[in-house]
């Protein structure tokens, strides 16, 4: 079993459930009382949140360059970014290191290849909606069309994850209010809407939606735990 490097705290709330899903998938692959072995850096998201406002990439890069280095010194085999916002800086976070970072983009275009998806809904912080770094590695590289909702819906959907999943406050109001943002993209015929933020699945159900729902933290748990058990 290979050893997973997590930078996370971005915020905790999403950080928690992927501790938990490595290791729930670990134990149903291996029973007993196997467990994941796991390096975690998890940083003061308050710090990070304020360098994104301040449009300071570079430094919040060098925040998780720096864990980067932290879990390759503590024995990880490879690691992954528990955001995807925090992409943003992957090259800079990955060019300092020598163990690989497994990208949640990739973890996310492949599975949209194979399930045979050609137009996709993403839904996330406004950066990841917004900005060129998700979306462009989606169409690239995984040849799909990428919609995002429109201003006045992005604005509702960043909001509630800054001012409340991010601090674990989950409402009904909010839930619905997604609900209406995922029927409008399906009004646009999307295939599947893709929660590209880790805290979403913490609002919306996946089992009870109409439309197939990607939820990045349990893809990119997935693609570690392959990754993890991957016979060298
Ligand atoms: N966890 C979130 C994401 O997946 C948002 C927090 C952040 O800005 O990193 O994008």
């Amino acid at each position: 079993m290979k050893t997973i490097g997590l930078i996370g705290g971005m915020s905790w709330e999403s950080t928690a459930l992927y501790y938990q899903l490595i290791n729930q998938g670990i134990k149903r692959e291996m029973g007993g009382l196997h467990s994941a072995k796991i390096v975690l850096v998890s940083v003061d998201f308050a710090e990070i949140e304020s360098l994104q406002i301040a449009g300071e990439w570079s430094k919040a890069g060098q925040l998780l360059a720096q864990a980067a280095v932290s879990l390759q010194s503590a024995g990880a085999d490879f690691f992954l970014i528990c955001t995807n916002t925090m992409h943003i800086v992957a090259e800079q976070v990955q060019a300092a290191v020598r163990i690989p970072l497994l990208h949640i983009v990739d973890a996310t275009g492949n599975l949209i290849k194979n399930k045979g998806f050609s137009r996709v809904g993403l839904l996330g912080t406004a950066f990841t909606m917004e900005q060129d770094f998700y979306k462009d590695r989606l169409v690239q590289k995984y040849g799909v069309d990428v919609l995002t909702p429109n201003q006045r819906e992005r604005l509702i959907v960043h909001n509630v994850i800054y001012q409340e999943l991010c601090s674990g406050i989950i409402k009904k109001e909010s839930h619905d209010k997604y609900q209406n943002v995922i029927d409008s993209l399906r009004e646009r015929d999307v295939d599947c809407v893709i929660l590209g933020c880790t805290e979403i699945g913490l609002l919306v159900n996946r089992e009870t939606s109409c439309i197939p729902i990607l939820d990045t933290t349990q893809i990119h748990v997935d693609a570690a735990l392959q990754e993890c058990l991957m016979k060298s």
